[in-house]
This record gives C-alpha cells, structure tokens and sequence, in this order.
C-alpha cells in the first residue's frame, strides 16, 4: 500500500540515510558485533552528517528539522540494516535529545548541545534499577543535597549506550517521602569521581550495543547538572515515553518488514519436493497473513507518526503502537525463521539474528505487559 505520510524531501532524506549506511556502517558490521559496542568513528560520521541533531535547534549545532518524520525515516533506514542501530542511535538523538533540548538552561544547552550533536558527548538514560524497571516509581537511586552539590549513590542496570557514554540521564530518589513526585534527573559525566561501570552484559540478542550496569558511589554533581525541575523527573519522563515507544514501534516494524521481504524471496529461490517452498499452499497463505499484518500496523503507526509530527500523539496510543508493533514483529520473525529451516537457526544467516535481536522489544520501553495496563486504565477498568 502507498504510504502518504512522507514528501520529496523527506524521501531525499532517506536516500542520504541509506547512502551513508552503505558508505560508513554496512562495512564495519561485524566490528561492531566482535566488540559489542559501536565505534566512536560511527557516532562521530553520524554527528558529522547531523543525524544525531535533528531534534536541536541551529544555534547549538543541530539541524532541528522541526518533523517528527525525519527522526521515523531515520529510524526505519537504521533498523533494515539491524536492530541495534536504531537502538542505540535512539537513545541519544531520539531519546536523550528532548530532555537536553527541552527542560535545560541556556548554560545547559551551550555546555551539552554542540557535542552531542557532534558525536563527541554520547549519551544515554539510566532509569532501570536491578530491583526493578516497570515500577519506575518505586526507584532506589538516591541524591542528597549537600551544599550545592548533590551526592548520589544507587546503580541502574541494562542501560544502552552504558558502556561507551560519556552523560548519562540518571533518574534519582530526591525527596524520599514524595514517591512519584520526588524523583530528579541529573545529567551525570562519565569523568566523576565515584561513577563505575560494569562489564558490557552478555545479552541474548543485539551484539552490536554496550549494554551495561552503572554504579554511583557518592557521586557528587552540581546543581547546575539537574536537567529539569527538582522532583519532577517522573513526571519529565512520561511526557518524553510516548517518543520513546513510537521509536520504538517504528523500528519493530521496519525491521520486521525488512526481513519479512527478504523471506519472501527465500521461500521463491528454495526448493522442496521439486517446487519453490513459498508456493506450498500452507506458506503462501501464511506470507499472506504475515504482509497484511506488517501493512495494517503500518498505516495505524503512520497515523501515530503524523500524530505526534503535530504534538498531538496520546501516551495511550503510543502504547498500543508498542506493544502491537512488539508482538507482530516477533511473530513475523518467528515464522521467518521457519520459512528458513536450519539456517534460519544458524547465526550467519540474518533472519536468525534479527530473531534474536526482536526478542528484547516486547520487554523494553515500557514492557508489553505495562503497555497493556495503560490501555486499561485508560478504559477506566
Ligand atoms: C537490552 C536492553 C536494553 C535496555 N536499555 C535501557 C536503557 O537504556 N535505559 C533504561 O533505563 N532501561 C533500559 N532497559 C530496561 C528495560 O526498560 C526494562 O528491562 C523493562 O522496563 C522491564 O523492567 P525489568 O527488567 O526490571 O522487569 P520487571 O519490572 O521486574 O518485570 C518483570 C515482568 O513482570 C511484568 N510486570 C511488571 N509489572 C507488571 C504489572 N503491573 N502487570 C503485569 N505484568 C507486570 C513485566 O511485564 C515483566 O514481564 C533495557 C533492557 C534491555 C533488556
């Protein structure tokens, strides 16, 4: 079906995006893969490029392309390479970027603004505790005053980006008492005195990203680090998820329909029993099935794409595009996966490390299963 969301322009935009990726990350996969992290010369080409300032105005070295749809046509050329790309690229330039862009001081924006769209400052957002991720507002992560430095102690755990960032968002306890309402967020630099980070996490899938657990150990950052207002983070953070999960959405289903199109032309060139396996009955109605569930949750994310372009994307449904997008990635992979046979289980053949790498997205930015208790409540049960 022809999508209507996107112009000319938006179309040039992507042929930047894939020319790039040709020319600067395609050759360097399996780099990225042996060293579970993606290199700083990545970060630095994408800076370079402004990719990763399309949300930060002109004056602060970003392109600040004013389009939500920028950010969705990048996202969807990242993700038909891998998953991590858009993951890792989202948390700093699609994640990060509103809360430096949006809640900072002009001394805040001009200390941030330049290098992180340089690529020079890597970011990430550290909310996840070890004792837990859905409940963000029981977080444990605590920062005294002291002075006019605070004092934080507390760790977080699977943080993307983790490893390799030179700023982390951390999400700290400030007023103990106040539960949700007593939650802020500091900007934190790797340099500080008492900040750690641990191994880069063996994870499942996702080779490519530096997933990490950080620790704070009387870290002592100023008060012009607090990115915000004092114990609002809560609620700083959930007017920034619904960005988050429509990121998230938009790559689940680019990267499902990537692979999707390329088990398409498997099942036309393997053969069984004299014939091509997509011309089995049971496959063709399956791949039937699987193109019309990538098409009908395209047009619902366009919606929630143009939506949000307008500043009028609900939390509620960017939780259905989450979730749903979630699942019906992970189902179109799975069957991928069985359209492939044995190779579809071997490592050097994509469709088995996108599989893999799909696993994580019915888990993170909000499980399916908390994405399903807002849609609830939303319907006042
Ligand atoms: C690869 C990876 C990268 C990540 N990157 C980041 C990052 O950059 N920054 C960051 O802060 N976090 C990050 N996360 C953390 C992620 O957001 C959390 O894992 C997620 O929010 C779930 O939290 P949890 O793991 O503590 O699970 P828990 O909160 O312990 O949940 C366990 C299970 O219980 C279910 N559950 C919990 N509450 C309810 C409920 N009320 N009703 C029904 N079911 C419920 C959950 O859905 C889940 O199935 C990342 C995670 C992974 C795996």
């Amino acid at each position: 079906m022809k999508r209507e969301i996107y112009d000319e322009d938006h179309e040039a935009f992507r042929s930047s995006v894939r020319e790039f990726l040709d020319r600067e990350v395609v050759p360097h996969l399996e780099d990225y893969q042996s060293a579970h992290a993606l290199s700083r010369d990545f970060w630095l080409a994408a800076g370079k490029q402004g990719f990763l300032g399309l949300e930060v105005p002109e004056e602060y070295g970003g392109s600040e392309a004013g389009d939500y749809r920028f950010n969705a046509v990048l996202t969807e050329e990242l993700a038909k390479v891998n998953m991590t790309l858009p993951s890792c690229l989202g948390i700093h330039a699609d994640i990060v970027a509103p809360y430096l862009v949006h809640l900072t001081t002009e001394e805040q924006k001009q200390r941030w603004l330049p290098s992180f769209c340089s690529g020079e400052l890597l970011t990430a957002i550290g909310m996840t505790e070890p004792s837990g991720g859905s409940d963000l507002a029981g977080l444990k992560t605590t920062a005294v005053k002291d002075g006019s430095d605070w004092v934080i102690n507390g760790s977080k755990t699977f943080i993307t980006n983790g490893y390799s960032a030179d700023m982390v968002l951390v999400a700290a306890r400030t007023a103990p008492e106040k539960k949700a309402r007593g939650i802020t967020l500091f900007a934190v630099e790797a340099t500080r005195e008492g900040y750690s980070r641990g191994r880069k996490l063996d994870k499942v899938g996702q080779d490519e990203s530096d997933t990490a657990e950080l620790f704070f150990e009387d870290v002592r950052v100023p008060e012009e680090n607090i990115v915000g207002e004092l114990d609002n983070g809560f609620i700083h953070m959930m007017t920034w998820l619904p960005q988050e999960r429509l990121g998230s959405a938009v790559t689940n289903l680019a990267h499902a329909r990537q692979i999707l199109d390329e088990t398409i032309h498997y099942t036309k060139d393997r053969k069984a029993f004299g014939q091509s396996i997509g011309q089995f009955q049971h496959n063709k109605f399956l791949m039937a099935d699987l193109v019309t569930r990538v098409e009908v949750t395209q047009a619902y994310l366009d919606q929630c794409v143009l939506a949000h372009t307008k500043g009028e994307l609900t939390p509620i449904d960017a939780a259905k595009a989450k979730w749903w997008s979630a699942q019906v990635q992970n189902d179109v992979l799975d069957h991928c996966v069985q359209l492939h046979g044995g190779y579809g289980f071997m490592n050097e053949y994509r469709v088995a490390r996108a599989w893999r790498d799909a696993r994580v997205t019915k888990i993170w930015a909000g499980s399916n299963e908390i994405m399903k208790e807002l849609i609830g409540r939303d319907l006042g049960l």
